[in-house]
This record gives structure tokens, sequence and C-alpha cells, in this order.
């Protein structure tokens, strides 16, 4: 499994900023008093005696009947008799270590998805507190999708996070539409830049122009999951070795209504058909993530499933959709059509195919006639090769229509 990319502008995971010598800059911080009171209530949760544990210490009730407190660092300096004051400053001193513990224990809160995808963010299962929050201090970006996700860290020790499309990176917030709401963000991948309607949300066609400039935590997590819907809990469950996938046979298997006729197209002759519609859709440039689904539970399919961050469990509906109709296309006989073409026009046709599957139509310009999908070669190729009734090379689609009508004229 590819471990998700990061810009890694910071350097991943690691101290940005200052002499890499000297170790990572850890920025200033004041211990909040939510984040104290969290440690008292936690405490107050424990027997005397038994530590809450941050990174390089421990802190604990001392004994019921003082109300005081121990301190427990790893260097074997304990210091035991500790008001609530002396408390709160010795925490204060470790206010990185307090605040991080505070930020996944009770900011974020439970184990899943969402808490694993927010350390995955800061590297926070591979990298010391003092470390990240270097790299937090100047921003750590990660790749999701089209996504750049940007965490930053306040001095308060509290996570925000810039959320904006990928191609917006180093433009300033202000000169992006605003969002606070990570709601908001289904309005943002309905339509694409040209203002088409995205049914496939995974699609590489996410336009840009928003910022989501300051998010908490949950917020941060909520918007990525409205643009990208589930595909955290899937790369969750893929981690965890937990991902349950459908292949394409029991997908098929169990359409019924409308889509029930897909089952037919299966009919024990191999699964080429299969790899067509997966190199259509399925393809890096057409859905970003990564097809975990093959033929059937023994037989992956020959193309390549993609190098996406999340994975893709089963054929989705816009591939049912698609197979639907190809199912009923792939059930006509093949026939034999006879029309001339020059060398250059089968090569334009051909080309013109390519340009409209990798969707370059928009790029060939109208004065680069050397493109065989250029629009003015496009228009010649039709002006010679139809007939009045758009048949190319004059020869019908249906010849026994056309035998049909030769009768008709002869009586
Ligand atoms: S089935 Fe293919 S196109 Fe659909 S979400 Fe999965 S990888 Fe993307």
């Amino acid at each position: 499994m590819p471990e998700p990319t990061s810009d890694a502008t910071t350097g991943e995971g690691a101290a940005a900023g200052g002499d890499p010598e000297a170790g990572p800059e850890v920025p200033d911080i004041d211990l909040p008093s939510d984040a104290f009171d969290a440690v008292l209530d936690a405490l107050a949760d424990r027997d005397a005696g038994d530590p809450l544990r941050f990174e390089g210490f421990g802190v604990a009730r001392d004994d019921d009947a003082t109300g005081e407190y121990r301190l427990d660092p790893a260097d074997g300096d304990r210091r035991t008799g500790l008001s609530e004051r002396e408390l709160h400053e010795a925490l204060s001193e470790r206010a990185a270590e307090v605040t991080d513990w505070y930020a996944f224990e009770r900011v974020v809160g439970e184990f899943g998805p969402r808490r694993a995808f927010l350390r995955w963010l800061e590297d926070a299962d591979g990298a010391t507190v003092a470390t990240r929050y270097a790299a937090l201090a100047e921003g750590i970006e990660r790749a999701w999708g089209e996504l750049k996700i940007t965490a930053t860290v306040t001095d308060r020790g509290e996570r925000r996070y810039d959320v904006r499309h990928a191609d917006d990176a180093g433009v300033p917030a202000d000169e992006l539409d605003r969002y606070d709401d990570p709601l908001d963000a289904r309005e943002l991948v309905k339509l694409d830049e040209k203002g088409r309607y995205r049914p496939l949300k995974t699609a590489p066609t996410l336009a840009g122009g928003w910022v989501f400039p300051d998010l908490g935590p949950r917020d941060a997590y909520e918007a990525v999951e409205t643009v990208y819907p589930a595909t955290v809990a899937n790369w969750h469950r893929e981690r965890e070795g937990e991902l349950d996938v459908t292949h394409w046979r029991e997908t098929m298997e169990r359409q019924s209504g409308i889509y029930g006729v897909v089952k037919t197209w299966d009919r024990g002759e191999g699964h080429e058909h299969v790899d067509w519609v997966a190199e259509a859709c399925c393809d890096d440039s057409q859905c970003l993530k990564r097809r975990e689904w093959g033929y059937d539970d023994e037989t992956d399919l020959d193309v390549d499933g993609g190098d996406g961050a999340f994975p893709c469990r089963e054929p989705c509906s816009v591939v049912v959709s698609a197979a639907r109709k190809w199912t009923r296309l792939e059930s006509e006989q093949p026939r034999t059509y006879e029309f001339e073409l020059t060398p250059s026009e089968k090569e334009q046709v051909e080309e013109i195919i390519d340009a409209v599957a990798d969707g370059r139509i928009d790029e060939i310009r109208e004065a680069d006639t050397k493109e065989g999908a250029n629009r003015y070669r496009t228009r010649f190729l039709r002006a010679k090769l139809f007939d009045d009734e758009g048949n190319l090379g004059g020869v019908p689609t249906e010849p026994d229509e056309a035998d049909e009508a030769d009768e008709a004229d002869e009586e």
C-alpha cells in the first residue's frame, strides 16, 4: 500500500526552519487552562499513584489524603508533594507535550479514522513532539487527492488547518473565496471549473479558487471527508488491515432493476471486458482512488490499479452505470464495413479518439492543424467523408435499411 504523498515543502514531518545542526526550534507554548483542567480531570479519574503519561514524563496524584501531585520525568528527577499551582508550573514548562496530549486525547477524541488521519497529517506516530511542533510552527503540508492540507500550531498548542486545492498552493488566503463551515464543501465539489456536474467525487476535476483557512481538527476532517467521501475511512481500514473489498463479479451479481442487465455481460469468457472498464474509468487520469477490486477473489485485472493515496473497495455507481451501457453495446455482433481512408485519415481518426479519451480537445489550438483532432481538420474530414445522412464514407450503419431503401426506390 503506498503511503499518501506529502508536498513536504517544509520537509515531511521534519523540523522546519532554523539550523538543522542545532535541532528543531520548538515554539514557545503557553499552557491553556482548558488543557490543564483536562489533566486535573484525568488525574481525578485515576487512582493515586496511577500516572498520566505524556511524552517523556508522567504525573500522578500523590495520595488521596493530601491532594498533592507527583511528577515522574523520564530523566529520573522525580518530584513529589506538588501543590496544584506547582503542578501547573511544572506542566507549563512542558506545555508542548501537555498540549499535544490534550489535542489528540481530548479535542480529537476517540481512536478511529479521524484521529489516525489527523495524526498522519503531522506524522505524529513517527516523530517526537519537539520535532513536530517545530515543523508545525512552519506548517506541515500534506496532499490528499487534489487537496493541500497545511497543519499549524498556535502558541497555545492548538492545531489549525488550511484546506484548499493543491493548485492554489501559495496563493494568499484573502485572494481566494473563504469558507469556515466544512459543510460548505458540499457546494464546492458539485461542479468542475467549467461548471459541469461532477458525478464522480474522486475524479481529478475539483475546481479551485477557495480556501478553508483556519479549521480546527474536527472541522478539517469533516471538510476532507466532504470533498472526498469515505476516503479517510477506507484509508484507515486499509491501514488496519480491515479493508473489505467487493470484486466485480460480486458487485454485478447483486445488481437489480434497470442495472440487472450487467449480470449478462459475464459469460465465462474471461475478464478482458472488465480490464477495458477499469482502463476507461479507474485510471489515475480519471479517478484518484487506487482500485483494489479485481474480477473476483482470485483474479486480478491486467491493468494497473493506480497510485492513489486512498483505496477503492468496489466498483462505484459511475462504473456500474457505464457497464450497463456497455453491456448493451457489447451484445451487438461485429460487422464488416468497407470504405476508403487515406493513411493520414486513418491516423487522424485514431488521434481524434485519443484526444477525446484523454480529455485533450480543449488544449488543441485552432491554428494547430498538425493535430489530427484540430477542429478545422476534423470538420474537413467530416465535410469530405460524410454523406448527407452523416454516414462515414457514405456507408450506412445498418446495411439492411439501405437495402430496403434501394428496394423502395426500385419500386
Ligand atoms: S470504481 Fe474506479 S472510477 Fe469508481 S471510484 Fe473506484 S477506482 Fe474510481
